[in-house]
């Protein structure tokens, strides 16, 4: 069967990025691209336009809210509304696995800096947090295949990643 991922649109090519650019990644749009069909999603673009304001996490005793670099405007509510709908709706499509856009409060997979309310960096890799999207969508199935683009350029990893999405697809035949 043809492989479904979910996959973050800047890392297709789409100018959704804050400063309206992209993120295009050759082994997602050569390589993958032979294997799959693509259900790209964007957290942010839909919810505060582009060009936008860069947004970080924010550890707001205890709870992560997602704020506006400068204005320091909580965005949070709106991008869990989007994941409400878009999680839901990519597992319903019988998605395989997801490749997400690394460095991003949203999209990030692992490794991404949560700032005190006063603006500081914890300073701490035990106080690293995942984007709010990815978090979601694992919260909601564990079990499915995520990955970063950076990872992916690691073979190993790149073939772990694929033999799980491999296994789901052909899981989701029977
Ligand atoms: Fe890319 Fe995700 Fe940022 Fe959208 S929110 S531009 S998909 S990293």
């Amino acid at each position: 069967p043809r492989l479904k991922i979910a996959v973050s649109d800047c890392l297709r090519g789409t100018e959704c990025r804050y400063n309206g650019g992209h993120a295009q990644d050759d082994f997602i749009n050569q390589a993958l691209a032979k294997y799959a069909d693509f259900l790209p999603f964007c957290p942010e673009a839909p919810v505060l336009g582009t060009p936008r304001e860069t947004i970080r996490l924010v550890n707001v005793d205890g709870t992560i809210r997602v704020r506006g670099t400068r204005t320091e405007q909580d965005v949070t509510e709106g991008i869990q509304r989007y994941n409400d709908k878009m999680v839901p709706k990519l597992l319903q499509q019988g998605v395989d696995g997801a490749v997400v856009k690394s460095r991003s409060p949203t999209c990030g997979l692992e490794r991404i800096k949560i700032y005190r309310p006063s603006g500081e960096w914890f300073g701490s890799q035990d106080k690293m947090g995942q984007g709010l999207f990815t978090a979601e969508l694992q919260h909601q199935a564990p079990e499915l295949a995520v990955e970063e683009e950076g990872r992916l350029q690691d073979a190993w990893l790149r073939e772990n990643f694929m033999m799980r999405v491999f296994t789901t697809a052909r899981w989701r035949e029977f």
